[in-house]
């Protein structure tokens, strides 16, 4: 089995004490990539220094929506130069979120936006972050495709409506499913999971959030070898063999982030196509 976890915050504290064992046994699970997702200017450097030590660790930049109000002056010139380090394959996580209120929204939409330019300049795909804010996400989204075309990105951990992904995937972005698609309330996105195209598919952990069942409840911290369970489950819903799901998500992520085969540099960013 080959695996790419596309969405891990391993520089949290939930992995200070253990992180050498986690990845150590994500590799023996088949884990060949992890995407350590920054959601703070600290953070994102922290991801950094991650796939700077360790070979299958690469980096996403970029300051969450529930983090940017608390983002200081200066915070995102700085972000925006580290998007040039060859560890860093993707711009984010940023999107928008009107579950929590840490930041008002304007001040979200505002960054999101940021996130957007940054990644097209850069020719990064972007990890777009939703929660209870779909009609907005398209509205941005949208006007961004009218200005620029289609857009190389992941809608991650999506849980959204099955209208949205459609849009996403017309926009030209990846939708990425984490353990929610395994849970026992979850049928209406394990049926949109079936329909996904198999080349915009891609599966990750969102560690340490997020345990899949048969985990969840069992443990409370998540992983990124954890992200067998959720092929399974796909490969259950799409009535296709587990190994080439793997497979199959594996490549797509490799291809998104500009990623050789063997996860080296190699194919140039933007080939993604
Ligand atoms: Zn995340």
């Amino acid at each position: 089995m080959r695996l790419f976890d596309t969405h891990a915050h391993l520089d949290d504290e939930a992995f200070a004490h253990d992180l050498q064992e986690v990845l150590q046994r994500a590799q023996s699970a088949g884990v060949v990539g992890i995407l350590a997702v920054g959601i703070t200017l600290a953070s994102s450097e922290s991801a950094i220094r991650l796939a700077e030590n360790y070979g299958q660790v690469w980096a996403a930049v970029g300051i969450h929506p529930n983090y940017a109000a608390s983002a200081q002056p200066g915070d995102w010139s700085r972000l925006e130069r580290l998007v040039e380090h060859p560890r860093v394959v993707a711009v984010g996580e940023t999107g928008l979120d009107r579950y929590w209120h840490y930041t008002p929204f304007e001040v979200q939409e505002d960054y999101f936006l940021r996130h957007l330019a940054l990644a097209r300049a850069a020719n990064r795909p972007v990890v777009i972050h939703c929660r209870d804010a779909e009609e907005d996400l398209l509205r941005v989204l949208r006007a961004d495709y009218e200005h620029h075309g289609p857009l190389r990105g992941i809608l991650h951990a999506f849980s959204g409506q099955a209208s949205t992904a459609e849009v996403g995937l017309s926009l030209g972005l990846h939708v990425s499913f984490a353990g929610m698609v395994t849970y026992k309330n979850a049928e209406p996105l394990r049926q949109l999971a079936r329909r996904i195209p198999a080349d915009r598919l891609l599966v990750e952990t969102d560690s340490p959030y997020l345990v899949p069942v048969p985990l969840r409840g069992r443990i409370s911290r998540n992983e990124p070898a954890h992200v067998i369970h959720t092929v399974h489950c796909l490969a259950r819903v799409r009535q296709t063999d587990a190994e080439q799901l793997a497979q199959q998500c594996t490549a797509n992520a490799q291809r998104l982030f500009g990623l050789g085969q063997n996860c080296q540099p190699g194919l140039g960013y933007g080939t993604g196509w």
